[in-house]
């Protein structure tokens, strides 16, 4: 037996989650049994998704039940192992979630690909986090030679990703985020052409007019509300919509009153569409090549903000909303 400690899922918040949603535990964890592989976390994934899993209602994923170990993509080294496939050693891809060890079964663990980048990296860009940008921009808003980009949440893991993507492939590209110092990074680190300060902003719709006086021709929707708003008010005639994520819905209590210009969608015959990077895993393969190529010819300019452990994670996951991160949120377990 190994004591193992786990963080789980405490009360269903109303509002803005904080750290009373959950509940650290102190378990026992035995030997894998047969086709099992034991874990040792050594990096945890922190993301906006498990909001939507602590609201009771079925999404496209299940909700958490009250006392369920909060669920996430993690990186582990095994430690022990009850399959052939593994051994000892083997740095693995896994959803062992919250915890510090897990036993899990093989068929649910991945060797990471031989990738000459740095073993986090495969839960934010390399992994889920950047194929989200990736087939949000290519696949869903089918970005096009010359089209003009905006991008919100542009300095958290998905949208950073979006716009390192979107420079590389040579497009305007305009960003929002909350702050100055997030702006600067948008600016200098990932050389996007205007990034506007979305909690400073009075007029959103303006700024971005003022930033793409011939609008937009691609939305990569990160937060909903006032920035989708924005986009509807400024997009071109055909402008194509991926909705990847609507944070600032994720904790309201009455809804959203942005955006109140939807009637512009069929006068401008936008397309939007929403999208869920579950249904988009064929194009990983690709989207890691053509990362390797970006990676060897020094373009790839990201950024993590790394917590330390696990007693922290639920911090980590709060600060989400209030905008706490630079780049993928990441917990790093001793
Ligand atoms: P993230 O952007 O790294 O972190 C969240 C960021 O959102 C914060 O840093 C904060 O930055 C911003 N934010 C928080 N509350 C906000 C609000 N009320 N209004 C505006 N901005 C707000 O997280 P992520 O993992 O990359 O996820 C980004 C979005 O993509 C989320 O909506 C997520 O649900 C979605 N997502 C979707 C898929 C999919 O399959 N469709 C996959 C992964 C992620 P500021 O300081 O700029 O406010």
């Amino acid at each position: 037996m190994r004591r193992s400690r786990e963080i789980r899922l405490a009360d269903r918040p109303t509002g803005v989650p904080s750290c009373r949603a959950f509940v650290a535990a102190d378990v026992e964890i035995p030997e894998p049994a047969l086709g099992e592989v034991q874990i040792r976390n050594l990096w945890l994934s922190i993301d906006p998704a498990i909001r939507g899993r602590m609201y009771a209602a079925k999404s496209y994923i299940p909700p958490f039940e009250i006392g369920d170990v909060i669920a996430s993509p993690a990186i582990g080294e095994i430690i022990s192992s009850n399959d052939p496939l593994f051994i000892s050693g083997d740095i693995v891809l896994s959803d062992a979630g919250w915890r510090d060890y897990a036993n899990l079964p093989a068929a649910e663990v991945e060797k990471l690909p031989p990738m000459d980048l740095p073993a986090q990296a495969f839960l934010g860009i390399a992994g889920i986090t950047g194929l989200a940008a990736y087939a949000g921009l290519l696949r869903v808003a089918k970005l096009k030679p010359g089209d003009v980009v905006f991008i919100s949440a542009a300095s958290g893991a998905v949208g950073s990703t979006a716009c390192l993507i979107a420079k590389m492939m040579g497009h305007k590209v305009i960003a929002t985020a909350g702050g100055p110092t997030k702006t600067a990074f948008l600016r200098d680190a990932l050389g996007v052409d205007a990034a506007i300060d979305y909690r400073a902003e009075p007029n959103l719709r303006k700024a971005l007019a003022a930033a793409a006086p011939e609008g937009i021709d691609v939305y990569f929707d990160n937060v909903g509300g006032p920035c989708l708003e924005a986009a509807i008010g400024c997009a071109n005639l055909h402008a194509r919509f991926a909705i990847c994520g609507m944070i600032a819905g994720y904790n309201v209590i009455e809804p959203m009153a942005a955006p109140r210009n939807m009637t512009l969608i069929p006068a401008k015959r936008i397309g939007m569409k929403g999208f869920i990077v579950f249904d988009h895993l064929d194009l990983m393969p690709a989207y890691r090549e053509k990362l390797a190529a970006w990676h060897g010819a020094g373009k790839l300019n990201w950024r993590e903000t790394v917590v330390e452990g696990l007693d922290n994670a639920p911090q980590a996951f709060v600060d989400l909303f209030s905008g706490g991160n630079i780049g993928k949120m990441l917990v790093r377990l001793p």
